[in-house]
């Protein structure tokens, strides 16, 4: 047998394939970076549920045009320099290998312009490979275009779904975003038509993590909203806050439980259970609670690197975070429980 080092683009595919699920996670990667850049503002473009065009613009800080390779090598990143840094990392990028794996699935074009600088640039890739940087005008921030998602990869463009599909995915990330991020001003289009607008909305009590109700019912609807519970709760280097549904308000299914760890959204087992278990009692059998729920604790006592696309996190005292958000939402639901007893009461 012989053994060979694989081409960088082959290599870059292989990625692809856990980072680049399909449109929606082009546009999940894209626009954390915008974010990661600072960004205010961020328009997509869309054609055909992203499957022809994605088109992420971006506000924020911009890329000098002598970085625009590097941005596509891959395991390159301004996010983290070292262990250290990765250890306590606060940026929702820091792989450094979105838009490599992108760029060579893809028909790519990376346009930037720094802040300070007068002059824009462009760097295309088709498919993997690079080809050269050339001046373009560019207002300050970033545009990074994606065409023809999978081209290269007939198996994996057989997987994509119906327009309609796959723009719900896109939704459905975008949905989970605004939550997260209601001081960014957010703008969809699709097939050259307005499709979704979140605006920037002012902090609420001076914090920009801070959902205002406002969100919450553009998002989750008005019966989420009318039944929200507002929740705070700070102890043993956690602070957990946001929004609980009244079990009055309850799902089939658990597609309104909005799970957020320093920012990032992500799925955890643990916690999910912890909230399940503070509902139990205040639930019917089968029924799913809604929330928003938001954990901050230090960096150093959560991973996020567990797996490429950052969908999961592994916390250093897992037991600890279990049972502070068990008995968080279990106070507050209690309080629901004790005002419904004292409105039958009256
Ligand atoms: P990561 O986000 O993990 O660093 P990416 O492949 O997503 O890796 O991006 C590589 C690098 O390109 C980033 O570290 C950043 O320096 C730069 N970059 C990507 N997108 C943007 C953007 N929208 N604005 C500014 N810089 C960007
Ligand atoms: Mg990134």
């Amino acid at each position: 047998m012989t053994i060979r080092q694989l081409p960088d683009t082959l290599i870059n595919q292989i990625a692809a394939g856990e980072v680049v699920e399909r449109p929606a996670s082009v546009v999940k990667e894209l626009v954390e970076n915008a974010l990661d850049a600072g960004a205010r503002r961020i328009d997509i473009d869309l054609e055909e549920g992203g499957v022809r065009l994605i088109r992420v613009r971006d506000d924020g800080g911009g890329i000098d045009a002598s970085d625009l390779p590097l941005a596509v090598a891959r395991h390159a990143t301004s996010k983290i320099a070292s262990l250290d840094d990765l250890e306590a990392v606060a940026t929702l990028g820091f792989r450094g290998e979105a838009l490599p794996s992108i760029a060579s699935v893809s028909r790519f074009a990376l346009a930037s312009r720094r802040a300070g600088s007068e002059h824009g640039a462009v760097l295309p890739v088709e498919g993997g490979r690079i080809g050269a940087v050339a001046p373009k005008p560019h207002p300050p921030g970033t545009t990074v275009e994606v065409r023809d998602l999978f081209y290269n990869v007939p198996a994996r463009r057989k997987f994509l779904r119906a327009e309609r599909t796959e723009l719900g995915h896109i939704e459905d990330w975008l949905r989970s975003l605004a939550l997260a991020r209601p001081d960014v001003e957010l703008r969809v289009a699709h097939n050259g038509k307005p499709a979704r607008r979140y605006r920037a909305l002012g902090l609420l009590d001076g914090d920009a993590r801070q959902t205002a109700p406002e969100r919450l019912l553009e998002t989750l609807g008005e019966e989420f909203a009318r039944n929200a519970l507002r929740i705070e709760h700070v102890g043993a280097g956690l602070r957990l806050h946001g929004w609980i549904a009244r079990p009055a308000y309850n799902r089939a299914s658990a597609d309104q439980q909005y799970l957020y760890v320093n920012g990032r959204s992500v799925r955890d087992r643990s916690v999910a259970h912890a909230v399940k278990q503070a509902y139990a009692d205040v639930l019917f059998h089968g029924r799913q609670p809604a929330y928003v729920l938001f954990l901050e604790l230090d960096p150093r006592g959560v991973d996020v690197n567990v797996h490429p696309a950052k969908h999961e996190v592994r916390f250093r005292e897992a037991r600890l975070v279990h049972d502070f958000v068990y008995r968080t939402l279990l106070e507050a639901l209690a309080e629901t429980r004790a005002g419904a007893t004292a409105a039958i009461a009256e």
